[in-house]
């Protein structure tokens, strides 16, 4: 059965069972208190009776006579001795003769069921005309009582009926209402499936309810899979690109050695050393590319309470006895974040790597610390970016000036990878570049250590 539909039953019998139990309720009360009513109705009736009939009031007419004044038109009065024998019964209706009569002297009231019928009967004890004590039974169909309650119950029963049909088709509507767009959603995954295409789901109304949230959040989980998908389909072709150029060279190379066989010594140098760099390109580009995958794929950093400075003084230590380059440090000590050190390590390496690449001046870098972030500048005074290309820098394989690159092995990664690292620790990237006269990394980190020294202190308080 469909939700919709279980839905709808559910609601129904939940009404039913209530309006079962309410209704019942009024019923049954009602009952009780009209049936009440009609007794003590009934028991005040023959009491004024046995009251007007007491021979010690000095009738002025006989018993007999003053019963008959007294006898309801749809009822019976009747006098019973006490050996159950009747003396008298008056009423214009003979049916109410078959009505049990018994003697007795205690005062009492009974609603009975006769043939089909129902009565109110008052038993009352007098004093007879020859001085015997006799019992007054006085009867009274209860007509009014039977057709009042049969009119409730068909005005339950029709209120019932008023209620739950409507109430049902409002709960099938309702259910279907929320439904649609689990079955919208049902059926675009289906239609995903099966074509492989990434679609949205249309939401009709802006009502912001949890069911426009869920098809908002499964479309922006589509937005995210296609963008994935994209930058996946967009790095392969980049990829591959990027790849074909040395491997043709290689391949041309080992052709012309296979043609040319290795007698040559100066062709056969050439083609080694040639084969020897572009497989070192290979290498490299391909490491960029892993480093790139693995940092867009997997987004954990292992956090840990680092020296920045010092991790930026080492580092730099390092690539100046390389590159035999000039590059200071200016840095406010220590300047203790929570960062994952081998990507940090990373990162300095790419720009200073650029800045070496770009420039051929003392490199600098200066660590201080604004509202809530650590600032990185890594500055160089070198051949620039051009404004155009200030926009692109941060894209994949994207190079200002392809045959610059070339020319010092850039693949167009580096700024890539380093904007993967900032982004996974929060923080944020940003070039100031003029041609000729030299380019400013600036990176903004997260005050992660502050941020938990902080809240420890609020903790402590
Ligand atoms: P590459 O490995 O080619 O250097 P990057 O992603 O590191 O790739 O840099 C992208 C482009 O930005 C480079 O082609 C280069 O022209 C330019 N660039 C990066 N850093 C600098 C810099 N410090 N000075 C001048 N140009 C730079």
């Amino acid at each position: 059965m469909s939700i919709s539909r279980r839905i709808a039953w559910f609601s129904t019998v939940w009404l039913f069972v209530l309006l079962l139990v309410i209704n019942g309720g009024v019923y049954f009360l009602f009952k009780y208190y009209t049936s009440e009513a009609e007794l003590q109705r009934v028991t005040a009736q023959a009491q004024s009776i046995s009251e007007a009939i007491r021979p010690d009031r000095g009738l002025s007419t006989g018993q007999t006579e003053l019963l008959t004044a007294y006898v309801p038109g749809d009822g019976m009065i009747r006098i019973i001795r006490n050996d159950n024998s009747e003396a008298i019964t008056i009423t214009k209706d003979p049916s109410f003769r078959s009505i049990p009569r018994n003697y007795t002297t205690a005062q009492q009231t009974e609603q009975m069921l006769h043939d089909n019928q129902t009565f109110a009967i008052a038993w009352f004890p007098v004093i007879w005309n020859d001085g015997s004590i006799v019992t007054l039974q006085y009867v009274e169909r209860m007509d009014t009582y039977e057709s009042t309650l049969s009119i409730l119950r068909i005005v339950l029963l029709i209120s019932s009926l008023l209620i739950m049909v409507p109430a049902f088709l409002a709960g099938r509507t309702l259910s279907q209402l929320l439904v649609k767009p689990i079955q919208s959603l049902t059926e675009t995954m289906e239609s995903i499936r099966k074509s492989g295409s990434f679609q949205r789901i249309h939401i009709e109304n802006k009502s912001n309810d949890e069911l426009d949230q869920m098809g908002h959040t499964f479309n922006k989980m589509i937005e995210m899979l296609e963008n994935n998908y994209e930058k996946q389909q967009q790095f392969v072709s980049d990829a591959s690109h990027e790849l074909r150029t040395p491997l043709t060279v290689i391949e041309s190379y080992s052709r012309m050695l296979k043609r040319w066989g290795m007698s040559d010594p100066d062709r056969l140098k050439e083609a080694v050393d040639a084969i020897y760099d572009e497989s070192q390109r290979m290498k490299g580009l391909t490491i960029q590319m892993l480093s790139l995958a693995s940092g867009e794929l997997d987004q954990s950093l292992e956090l840990k309470e680092i020296d920045l400075s010092l991790l930026t003084k080492e580092t730099s230590k390092k690539l100046k006895q390389v590159y035999e380059r000039e590059i200071t440090v200016e840095a406010c000590e220590p300047t203790i974040i929570l960062a994952d050190d081998a990507k940090m390590k990373q990162l300095l390496v790419i720009l200073l790597e650029n800045g070496l690449k770009y420039s051929s001046d003392e490199l600098r870098i200066i660590l201080s610390r604004v509202e809530g972030y650590v600032k990185v500048e890594v500055s160089d005074r070198g051949i620039g970016i051009p404004n155009q290309d200030i926009p692109h820098i941060f894209e994949r394989f994207f190079r200002v000036d392809q045959a610059r690159s070339r020319k010092t092995g850039g693949s167009g990664l580096g700024l890539a990878i380093a904007k993967t690292i900032v982004d996974a620790h929060g923080g944020k990237i940003t070039v100031k570049s003029q041609e000729q006269v030299g380019t400013t990394f600036t990176i903004l980190l997260p005050d992660l250590q502050r941020k938990v020294i902080r809240d420890e202190g609020k903790d402590n308080e």
